[in-house]
């Protein structure tokens, strides 16, 4: 899929990388007649190509970029509590990976890559979700997951309401998904 050029920065051996959107890094270098890139020598041209859009197969094959934390953690979701705007195509924000993780049971995530992913994860396992890239979730009726949102470490701290933008994009009337407390606690039942 095709991403934005953010930065340029030069590797140990002096060869340009390309920093893009997703948080991928990507090398452009000029190599005649195998890579013709010659504007990635000066700055002017490097400076040319911001904003400008290349390909990033790692994005296509949901490789996430390394040296992401977990900023937050929405859920646990059950089948009733998955939020509705998780089951319909939606989007995790620009420069936020998400992941989905299976606590128990199984849920299958669709995600418009190309080629798309379709895969079913079972508990244990987890699925990378690029930034900006619709995806959908569909859970079996026992099931238990979470969604944990990821960005590089040197990014200011994400407040919750923050995160509770991005889980409800696709769906603004979606309440917040902080169901933190009540419900499951019962400690006095006689
Ligand atoms: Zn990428």
């Amino acid at each position: 899929m095709q991403r934005m050029i953010v930065g340029f920065h030069p590797d140990e051996q002096n060869d340009w990388v390309a920093e893009l959107a997703c948080l991928h890094n990507q090398h452009v270098r000029h190599d005649p007649p195998w890579q013709d890139r010659p504007w990635v020598r000066s700055e002017l041209g490097r400076r040319s190509r911001l904003g400008t859009p290349i390909d990033c197969p790692l994005c296509d094959r949901t490789e996430m970029p390394g040296g992401l934390v977990t900023v937050r953690t929405a859920g646990p979701f059950t089948a009733d509590t998955l939020p509705s705007g998780l089951r319909r195509a939606h989007r995790v924000a620009a420069g936020t990976w998400g992941r989905l993780v299976v606590l128990e049971g199984s849920a299958t995530i669709t995600i418009a890559t190309d080629p798309a992913v379709e895969r079913t994860l079972r508990a244990g396992q987890a699925q990378a979700i690029p930034p900006e890239v619709p995806h959908a979730v569909a859970t079996a009726r026992s099931v238990r997951l979470v969604v944990e949102f990821l960005r590089p470490l040197e990014y200011p701290a994400v407040s919750a309401g923050e995160t509770a933008v991005v889980l409800s994009n696709a769906e603004p009337s979606q309440p917040p998904p902080t169901r933190a407390h009540g419900a499951s606690f019962n400690c006095c039942g006689s």
